[in-house]
């Protein structure tokens, strides 16, 4: 691929400092997932930082946290990544879906009061390819019915709403650092939070609920067991590659910001497709995760097509998500499906071509991308 849809920028500053790492005695336990830890709290302006081994656990950890279990119940954006669901299910609670606001892809805020039970624990939230949900009447509900809000923000460092991080409108808000998203550690998470004593419960439980980490301990090896937990700590290898990615977040925001308006300024005009996430106001500031290249109902089964079209041009495609989560094989046999109720979700996923805008693409790459569109558009005579 000469434009792969997304592609981690490991320089020589992660190698030098994995390989630091490696020449050091400390692989885990060391100062380098702290060093991370306070990098991530000062950018995002986070009280607290946690750092752990992926998005997924860290969603788990805190509705572990919580005491989350059978008869609970947790409402979820249907457009998501598998991960928010799955988090809430591994604990025995049900995730409760909600369809999606077509023109963001974020949870339709008009239906999730509908969709508060007695059991409902918490609302999860995701800010959807990077334009962050309107937290204020979604905190406004949480508080009411005195539920948990937890931000998936796997696709929103430098997602801002009212000057405020996405992550720090809720309760917790955790993010992935997954090799395509937009920094990374290969694999790794962070919680960010402003609750002291739920931030130290969460140290303790991603570490086998131990009463003293291993800088806290008298005698080595001593220590003593206080609660179920898990092993979902960061390593040192991943917290260094962390570290300097966290250097160079800036420059990928910027990066990502001009390549999505570049890339939108040039196929917006073009019939039958509309682009996703639309800029809402200024109140709102994206973190530029895609370009959501939304086909109209009357053109969507040419998408095979046109990706391959792309792919046949060197230009990388995804599609974000593939399935509404309620559709996917697992959940559909679990709970049942009702088309009727998930129409915004199944129509991005089903209509979507996700388009690369990330920092590893020169403002060139983004013209010979908008080219190639306009050229497939007229091949197939769309
Ligand atoms: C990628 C992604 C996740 C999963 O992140 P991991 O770090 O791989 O666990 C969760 N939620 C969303 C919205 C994602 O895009």
């Amino acid at each position: 691929m000469r434009i792969p849809f997304g592609k981690p920028l490991i320089g020589k500053e992660e190698k030098a400092a994995v390989s630091d790492v490696l020449e050091s005695p400390i692989l885990v336990h060391g100062p380098k997932a702290k060093q991370f830890e306070d990098a991530f709290a000062d950018y995002t302006k986070a009280p607290y930082a946690v750092s752990v081994s992926s998005c997924t656990a860290g969603m788990h950890l805190i509705y572990f946290a919580l005491g989350l279990g059978p008869g609970d119940e947790v409402i979820v954006p249907a457009q998501t990544h598998v991960a928010t669901a799955h988090a809430v299910e591994l604990t025995g609670a049900k995730a409760v879906f909600v369809d999606v606001d077509l023109a963001t892809g974020n949870i339709d805020i008009g239906r999730i009061e509908s969709a508060i039970s007695p059991r409902t624990k918490a609302i999860a939230v995701v800010h959807y390819l990077g334009v962050p949900v309107d937290m204020v009447p979604v905190s406004t509900l949480a508080k009411r019915h005195k539920l948990f809000l937890l931000e998936d923000c796997a696709l929103a460092p430098g997602a801002w709403l009212d000057g405020t991080h996405a992550g720090l409108h809720g309760d917790a808000g955790v993010f992935s650092f997954y090799p395509v998203k937009h920094l990374t550690t290969a694999e790794g998470g962070m919680i960010i939070l402003k609750d002291a004593e739920l931030a130290e419960r969460l140290r303790k439980l991603k570490a086998f609920g131990v009463n003293r980490s291993h800088g806290e301990r008298s005698t080595p090896g001593m220590y003593d067991v206080l609660a179920l937990g898990f092993n979902y700590r960061m390593s040192e290898i991943h917290a260094a590659i962390g570290v300097e990615q966290m250097k160079k977040l800036p420059a990928f925001l910027d990066s990502r910001r001009e390549n999505h308006e570049r890339l939108a300024a040039g196929i917006q005009d073009l019939l039958g497709v509309t682009v996703i996430p639309q800029p809402v106001n200024d109140r709102f500031r994206s973190s530029h995760y895609c370009l959501g290249m939304l086909l109209d109902q009357e053109i969507a089964d040419k998408r095979p097509e046109v990706i391959e079209a792309l792919g046949a041009r060197g230009i990388g495609t995804s599609i974000y998500y593939p399935q509404p989560v309620p559709r996917m094989e697992y959940y559909k046999e679990k709970y049942g499906y009702n088309v009727e109720e998930f129409r915004n979700a199944a129509a991005i996923s089903d209509c979507i071509i996700a388009l690369p805008v990330g920092p590893h693409l020169s403002a060139d790459d983004i013209d010979f991308v908008i080219a190639s569109i306009v050229e497939v558009w007229s091949e197939l005579n769309v």
